[in-house]
């Protein structure tokens, strides 16, 4: 019998040209994620896009699995194709629901009807998939309020589709319908999770990293790359941009007082980023911050970074508890890799009594103990670009 994938749209209230770049970005991504596993023909209707394998074997599992992580999907499911005829109907929907029926004991059949040229209403159709399931799986019973499972019986315009339940999405909006912007990605948990956040309503990734060899490793860097191809499989390609930074960093630790070492770090990181961001046509900065989680993510301080920069900065873990970022870390696979225990360079030189309350004039003062912007411009020149996913 011939199966296909069948996949509902997610935000569904969008209109007009909004809905039409939605859906096109929507089948770019699905195309690009399915791209190995063979052909397909793809196709739109009715705000479902229908995926029909071109040939024997193809395997459904694995192309299910990478569906689940496209945003901008609201539900998707395996459905059996047929001829639109009730007969056809009825013979080939037993033996296709088998599996599916075979664990609960109670369901109930919905029947949509797109074509209204179809002879049968939509409750005469369910009733007569419903009797024909009922005969043949003695163990099942009907329930219309509360089912274990739904079929589903779709006769659309080129065909019936039979389908049993439906998995959901990823939700979101698909990834480059709405722009591009940098995530600042350290090695840690609350970087990915922040970068998966910001793809999931449709943005498109550019990643940064410091790197401050020798005290931080190649592991570390690989580390990233790792974490990064995780998020990857949800955004598709970013491209990371590995910032040479132990120049600015042994600098600042000679130039200026302890205390403001992480401030300023931080305000340099953000100074590059901006640079880079306006090379690549990122319209934003991502990071990874959280009120309060550390003494550089307090709201002064918070507020010293941003002043170095005129783009917006996105921080979308900014109210979020750290077990929460965790839970989304774990949900998107980066947990296991995040606490891998190599450095960053945030921890090489962190101060004592680090400042939880700096004024921008403050850090200002610290910073013009020496001559950072031709090390700022170095390390935006020397920074080495490769493409993730
Ligand atoms: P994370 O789990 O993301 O590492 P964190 O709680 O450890 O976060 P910090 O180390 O203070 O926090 O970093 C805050 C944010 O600054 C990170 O989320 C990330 O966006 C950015 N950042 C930190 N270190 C780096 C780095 N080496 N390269 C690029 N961005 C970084
Ligand atoms: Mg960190």
């Amino acid at each position: 019998m011939k199966e296909i994938i069948l996949i509902k749209n997610g935000e569904l209230a969008l209109k007009g040209l909004n809905r039409m770049n939605f859906e096109n970005a929507l089948i770019k991504n699905i195309k690009s994620t399915l791209n190995g596993l063979g052909a397909v023909d793809i196709t739109r209707a009715q705000s479902t896009i229908t995926i029909e394998p071109l040939y024997d074997d193809y395997p459904f599992e694995q192309a299910l699995d990478k569906i689940k992580k496209v945003f901008g999907i609201a539900a998707f499911c395996r459905a059996a194709a047929c001829e639109k005829d009730i007969n056809v109907i009825l013979e080939k929907c037993v033996p296709y629901l088998k599996d599916a029926l075979q664990s609960v004991k109670t369901f109930k059949v919905e029947a949509k009807r797109s074509d209204k040229k179809f002879p049968l209403t939509s409750p005469e159709i369910s009733r007569l998939v419903g009797g024909a399931l009922l005969k043949n799986y003695h163990h099942l019973k009907v329930d219309v309020h509360n089912p274990e499972i739904v079929v589903t019986v779709e006769v659309r315009d080129t065909a019936a589709y039979i389908r049993a339940g439906q998995l959901h999405g990823a939700g979101g909006m698909p990834v480059g319908t709405a722009g591009r912007a940098a995530i600042l990605i350290s090695g840690g948990i609350d970087s990915p999770v922040a970068a998966w956040m910001m793809a999931k309503r449709g943005i498109t990734l550019d990643a940064i990293h410091f790197a401050s060899p020798p005290y931080t490793s190649l592991r570390a860097e690989q580390k990233v790359k790792k974490l990064l191809s995780k998020v990857a499989e949800y955004s598709g390609t970013i491209r990371l941009g590995i910032v040479p930074f132990t120049e600015l960093q042994q600098t600042i630790a000679e130039k200026c007082p302890e205390e403001y070492f992480t401030l300023i770090m931080r305000r340099m990181m953000m100074r590059i980023s901006q640079r880079l961001a306006e090379k690549s046509g990122s319209l934003a900065l991502i990071t990874g911050e959280s009120v309060g989680q550390v003494a550089s993510q307090t709201l002064p301080a918070l507020v010293t970074t941003d002043a170095v920069v005129s783009l917006p900065v996105f921080r979308p873990v900014i109210g979020m508890d750290k077990d929460e970022i965790i839970e989304i870390s774990r949900k998107i696979d980066t947990f296991e890799t995040s606490i891998e225990p190599y450095e960053d360079c945030c921890t090489v030189f962190t101060p004592k009594h680090p400042r939880t309350k700096p004024t921008i004039k403050q850090c200002q003062d610290a910073e013009a103990l020496f001559d950072y912007e031709p090390l700022v411009e170095k390390a935006v020149q020397d920074t080495v670009f490769e493409f993730i996913g």
